[in-house]
């Protein structure tokens, strides 16, 4: 079920409320611009007025929150494939930005929507640049500027139906089969670089690529250290 608006505070708000009230899975709401949108950490997502593409879908799985992490690593293949396909040479930096060269091109924010135990529902938010966003706090790529020209109904709707098809094979097989994939769309695959928790002292080491479970496998200089997702942000050394 796919709903367009023109103008809202940010998806993930709208459709979290929808998920409180009762709402099936399935659910997606597109909108032409957010006035709120928002990213990890309370951090802002600023869409370029006309050429962004911003949604949010609503999935209801039957485990337990416990069983999703992977969740986000598996919605960044869905998205690589399609816009690889399209010709954007799209790659992933963990745990979940699309990258075109070294600029973020598309940004991912899944939300828990109810309660954290008993059977788990996410609103999975994508903001994606179809146009330049201008200046948005770091460097930012778009899909004009490799060169993809296919309007945003088209691309939501392919976006949509391959995440569609991605999170359900994710609730009957977990991350495995993802994990090779993920691998190959990795954008740093052995750089160096440095996660950054929210708290506490930032860690250096080479990128080796995600283990089963889409935790970042990093090499310091004290061996093999696995990062988890939650709290974390990665940069370039
Ligand atoms: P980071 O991308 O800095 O590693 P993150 O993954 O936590 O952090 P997100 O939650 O995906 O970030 O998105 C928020 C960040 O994305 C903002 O802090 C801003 O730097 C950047 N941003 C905001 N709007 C855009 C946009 N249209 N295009 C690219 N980047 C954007």
């Amino acid at each position: 079920r796919v709903e367009v608006v023109e103008e809202t505070a940010s998806t993930n708000s709208d459709v979290l409320a929808r998920a409180a009230a009762g709402e099936a899975s399935g659910l997606a709401r597109l909108a032409e611009s957010q006035t709120a949108g928002r990213g990890r950490f309370g951090r802002r997502w600023l869409a370029p007025l006309g050429g962004g593409l911003t949604f949010s879908l609503l999935w209801r799985f039957e485990c337990g929150v416990g069983q999703l992490s992977g969740l986000s690593l598996v919605v960044g293949v869905a998205l690589t494939r399609v816009l690889n396909r399209l010709g954007a040479p799209v790659r992933l930096k963990w745990p979940n930005d699309l990258l075109l060269g070294e600029r973020k091109l598309a940004g991912i924010l899944i939300e828990l929507a109810g309660d954290a135990l008993g059977p788990s529902a996410v609103v999975i938010g994508v903001g994606l640049n179809l146009l330049p966003a201008g200046d948005v706090g770091q460097p930012a790529a778009a899909l004009r500027e490799a060169g993809v020209t296919v309007s945003r109904n088209v691309l939501a709707a392919a976006l949509l139906t391959e995440l569609a098809a991605a999170l359900g094979q994710f609730a009957d097989e977990g991350f495995a089969p993802f994990q090779a994939e993920w691998q190959h769309w990795h954008a740093w695959q052995d750089e160096p670089v440095v996660v950054a928790p929210m708290q506490g002292e930032a860690l250096a080491g080479l990128a080796l690529g995600i283990d089963a479970q889409g935790a970042l496998r990093l090499l310091t200089s004290e061996g093999e250290r696995s990062v988890h997702a939650g709290e974390v942000s990665l940069r370039r050394l």
